[in-house]
């Protein structure tokens, strides 16, 4: 479905993005992986999806929390492949804790890493997206995207942010064949996801079990966890020219949650 386009999706050494990066590839997308594992399990988890797909696959370890390395993900894939079709902005972090205890460094890192990497690799895309008259944008942002729950405001502020920057940019270039979308999943258990499990028990004061029933699944009317394949099957849609008029949308993935 993919075949000939070129993707990078930052944070794909694991969770989500490496289950988005494993379907793009799949589609038959080059993909630049990018990360913060150790290299040496960067570069098997990079053999790994070239083996299993038959494309060419990258990796690239930018530290998104710095502006210029996030801006030099985007050159560093489009030198490497000749042009950037799709971005997926994947790469985030969590910190649970409440507003009044939070820590600033916190507040900082998590802003910096989901909101303005965001905007640096998306400024540092859409030029090439233009040139070309074709582009996906896709930034994974969450339920939290649209709702809020306790302990989690800047990560809440951050995924609103996300929400409304990928409208704004729709709107901008809808007319020059680039779409951009907000996808927002539920809970997917991730490593981000498990240490979740174990911030919210010491919020709470739970075991770890509890929290997932009582805390953490009990905003999921399903009471099952979504799982990264199904957050990357709607990816991959997303960057297909059947979905060549979705842009500007916030697609919930969400077991519900947001129904209620
Ligand atoms: P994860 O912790 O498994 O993966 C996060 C990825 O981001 C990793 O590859 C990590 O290396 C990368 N990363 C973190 N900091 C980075 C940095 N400074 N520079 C470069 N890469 C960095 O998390 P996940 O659950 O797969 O989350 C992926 C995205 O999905 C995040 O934006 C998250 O907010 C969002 N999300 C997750 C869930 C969930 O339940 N897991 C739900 C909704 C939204």
């Amino acid at each position: 479905m993919l075949a000939g386009k070129t993707a990078l999706v930052t944070g794909s050494t694991s969770g989500i993005g490496l289950a988005v990066a494993r379907a793009l590839a799949k589609a038959g997308a080059k993909v630049m992986l990018n990360g913060s594992r150790p290299a040496a399990e960067a570069e098997a988890l990079r053999a790994e999806l070239a083996a299993e797909s038959g494309v060419e696959v990258g990796y690239t370890p930018a530290n998104l929390a710095d502006p210029a390395s996030a801006r030099g993900l985007v050159e560093t894939t489009v030198a490497a492949f000749g042009g950037l079709d799709i971005l997926i902005n994947n790469a985030g972090i969590q910190h649970v804790a409440a507003v009044d205890a939070f820590p600033d460094e916190s507040w900082d890192q998590i802003m910096a890493i989901n909101v303005s990497a965001v905007f640096h690799t998306t400024k540092a895309a859409l030029p090439g997206m233009k040139e070309q008259g074709w582009g996906r944008i896709v930034n994974i942002a969450s339920a939290h995207g649209v709702v809020a729950s306790p302990f989690k405001a800047p990560y809440t502020a951050s995924k609103h942010a996300v929400v409304g920057f990928s409208k704004a940019v729709a709107l901008e270039v809808a007319e020059q064949g680039i779409t951009c979308n907000a996808l927002c999943p539920g809970y997917v258990r991730t490593p981000l996801i498990e240490k979740q499990v174990v911030d919210q028990a010491e919020v709470h004061n739970l075991p770890e079990d509890r929290v997932i029933r009582e805390v953490i699944l009990a905003a999921q009317p399903t009471k099952q966890f979504v799982e990264a394949e199904e957050v990357a099957a709607f990816a991959v849609f997303l960057c297909s020219d059947a979905a060549k008029s979705v842009t500007g949308s916030v697609q919930l993935i969400d077991g519900g949650w947001t129904a209620r």
